[in-house]
C-alpha cells in the first residue's frame, strides 16, 4: 500500500517535498498538497490580473549558487527560462540622485574590482571593506550565529567600518533580510554575504524569462500531478493533530478529519503553532517559531505605455529614511518576459518592491503610487512626465520571517519535530541563509530524504555552493 502523504502548503518547499518524493521512489506514495490560497506558489506566486495581465508576488532573482533549484528542474525535465541581468547592482543613491554602479557578478575578478570600486567610498574605505569582507569570508555558520542578537549596524560598527561603508551595506539588510540594518540580525547578513562574495557561480543573477507561474510553480504542479499526487486549491488546513506515537492527522476546512503516515508543514514558520493543540504550542521548537514575525512588503506594478527603461537590470537603493527612495528594488519585467507567449505589450511594466514596509504600510494606494513615481523620476529620466497606464498595489501577507535579533536562535534548522510521522519544511528551516527559492527547495529535499531514508530508500543530495577554497561554510 501506498504511504499516505499529506502535505500543507503549496509553494516552493511543498512542492518540492512533492516532486523529490515522486523523483525518489516513483509510486510509493499517495500525496496531497493542501493549498489555502486559489492559486499555487506561495511567495514565489504570479496570476493574471482582471484584464489577463500577469501580476507577480514581486522582484525574485535567482543566483548562481541554487544548485539544489536547478537540479531539480532538470530533473523533472523542464529547465528553468533564465534571463541573466549583467550581473552588476545599481544603487540609487538617495543622498545624490544619482545611480552608483557595484560590479558584481559571476566573474570572482569582477566581484574583487567591485569591492575596490565600491561606489561611494574612499580609497581607504574601499580598503577596509576588503579587509571585513574577508574576515567574514572566514566566519563559519557558528561564528556567525554568535552575532545573533546584534544588529548589522553594530556588527558593522563593531568592525570599524566607516559611516559609508555601513550606509552602504545596509542594502543587504533591507533586500535580503526585509528589515533595516538597525532592527536586522547580523548572523543572516554575514551568511548572505559571504555566499555572496565567497562562491563561484556559472552566470549571473538572472530573473526568469515568463511570470513565476509559467517559469516556476506551473512545471513543478504538472510534475507532481502527472506523478498522481493532488493539488486542494482553496483548501486551508484548519489544525494539525500530531502525537508522539499515533499517526498524524490533519483537520480540513469543513471539519474533515484525515489520518497520514506522514504531514509535512510547507508553510511559514511563524504559522505553524496556531495549527496546533495548545499543549504543542508549548514545546520550546513551536514556543519560538510563534514568535517569529512576517516582514512588510508592498510591491507595485506599473504599466506604462512607452519603454521607461532600457534593460532588464534590477536597481536597489538602502531606503534611507532621510534622502532614499520609497522603493528599495525596482525591473522592467516587460525585458525578461519578452518573447515570452502571449505578452504583447510594448511598454515597460516596472516591478516596485518595498521591503522593510513598516513606514510605507500607512500610505493608502494613492500616495504609494504617487510617491513612487516622483522617486523614480529622480533616478530614471525616461520615467519623468510618464504616468503608467494602470497600476496594482499588493499588501503581500504570509511573506518570509523577517531575521530581527535573536531569529537564528529561535528558528529550528530541523525537520524532525519529536511527533510521529510530522515534519517541517519551508524556506526557514534549511538552506545558506534564511529565506528565498532555493531554502524552500532545499527543505522540501531535506524532508523527502528523512521519509525516503526512514523505508530504507535512497536520498537525493543536497547540493552547496561552490565555495572558494578558503571560505567557511
Ligand atoms: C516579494 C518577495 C520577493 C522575493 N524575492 C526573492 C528573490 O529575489 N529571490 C529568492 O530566492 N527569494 C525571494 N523571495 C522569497 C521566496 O519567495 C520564499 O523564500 C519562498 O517562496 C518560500 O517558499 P515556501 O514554500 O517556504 O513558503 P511560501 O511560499 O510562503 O508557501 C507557503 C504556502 O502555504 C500556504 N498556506 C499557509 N497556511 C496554510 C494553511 N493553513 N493551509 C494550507 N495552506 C497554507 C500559503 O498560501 C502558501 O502558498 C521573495 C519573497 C517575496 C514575498
Amino acid at each position: 500500500m501506498k504511504k499516505r502523504i499529506a502535505i500543507i502548503g503549496g509553494g516552493m518547499s511543498g512542492l518540492s517535498a512533492a516532486a523529490h518524493l515522486a523523483l525518489g521512489a516513483k509510486d510509493t506514495f499517495a500525496i496531497e498538497i493542501f493549498e489555502s490560497a486559489a492559486f499555487a506558489g506561495g511567495q514565489c506566486a504570479s496570476w493574471l490580473d482582471e484584464r489577463g495581465r500577469p501580476v507577480e508576488t514581486g522582484i525574485h532573482l535567482d543566483f548562481p549558487w541554487y544548485h539544489n533549484k536547478d537540479a531539480l528542474f532538470a530533473a523533472i525535465g523542464h529547465p528553468l527560462p533564465l534571463r541573466e541581468t549583467d550581473g552588476n547592482y545599481y544603487v540609487c543613491n538617495g543622498a545624490t540622485d544619482r545611480i552608483d554602479t557595484l560590479l558584481a557578478g559571476k566573474s570572482v575578478f569582477k566581484t574583487l574590482f567591485g569591492l575596490a570600486t565600491f561606489p561611494g567610498l574612499s580609497p581607504w574605505e574601499r580598503v577596509q571593506l576588503t579587509v571585513l569582507t574577508a574576515r567574514i569570508l572566514r566566519m563559519s555558520d557558528a561564528v556567525a550565529e554568535r552575532y545573533d542578537h546584534v544588529s548589522v549596524d553594530d556588527f558593522l560598527k563593531a568592525q570599524g567600518a566607516s559611516p559609508m561603508i555601513r550606509q552602504q551595506l545596509g542594502l543587504e539588510a533591507v533586500t535580503i533580510q526585509g528589515l533595516r540594518p538597525d532592527e536586522a540580525s547580523a548572523a543572516s547578513f554575514i551568511k548572505f554575504l559571504r555566499t555572496m562574495y565567497g562562491s563561484m557561480g556559472l552566470f549571473n543573477t538572472t530573473f526568469f524569462g515568463a511570470p513565476l507561474a509559467d517559469a516556476l510553480i506551473g512545471p513543478l504542479v504538472e510534475y507532481a500531478r502527472g506523478q498522481g499526487a493532488k493539488i486542494h486549491l482553496e483548501s486551508p488546513v484548519a489544525a494539525i493533530l500530531p502525537a508522539e506515537t499515533a499517526l498524524p492527522r490533519l483537520v480540513t476546512a469543513q471539519g474533515e478529519e484525515r489520518e497520514f503516515d506522514h504531514v509535512i508543514s510547507a508553510i511559514p514558520g511563524y504559522a505553524v503553532p496556531r495549527l496546533l493543540p495548545a499543549s504543542y504550542r508549548k514545546w520550546p521548537l513551536f514556543a519560538n517559531l510563534a514568535q517569529l514575525q512576517e516582514t512588510p512588503i508592498i510591491t507595485l506594478t506599473l504599466w506604462y505605455d512607452t519603454q521607461v527603461f532600457s534593460d532588464g537590470n534590477v536597481y536597489i537603493s538602502n531606503r534611507d529614511p532621510a534622502t532614499g527612495p520609497i522603493f528599495d528594488a525596482v525591473a522592467d519585467k516587460a525585458h525578461h518576459w519578452k518573447g515570452w507567449k502571449g505578452l504583447s505589450h510594448s511598454g515597460s511594466i516596472l516591478q516596485v518592491l518595498i521591503d522593510a514596509a513598516d513606514d510605507a504600510t500607512p500610505l493608502s494606494d494613492a500616495e504609494l503610487i504617487a510617491k513612487t513615481l516622483v522617486d523614480l523620476g529622480r533616478f530614471f529620466p525616461a520615467c519623468r512626465g510618464q504616468v503608467p497606464s494602470s497600476s496594482q498595489v499588493l499588501r503581500l501577507q504570509g511573506t518570509y520571517c523577517g531575521t530581527r535579533l535573536g531569529y537564528w536562535s529561535r528558528v529550528p534548522r530541523q525537520h524532525e519535530t519529536g511527533l510521529a510521522g510530522f515534519w517541517l519544511a519551508g524556506d526557514y528551516t534549511a538552506g545558506i541563509y534564511h529565506y528565498g527559492m532555493e531554502s524552500a527547495v532545499i527543505s522540501g529535499k531535506a524532508v523527502a530524504n528523512r521519509i525516503l531514508a526512514s523505508m530504507n530508500l535512497p536520498t537525493q543530495e543536497i547540493l552547496k555552493p561552490r565555495y572558494l577554497p578558503f571560505v567557511a561554510a
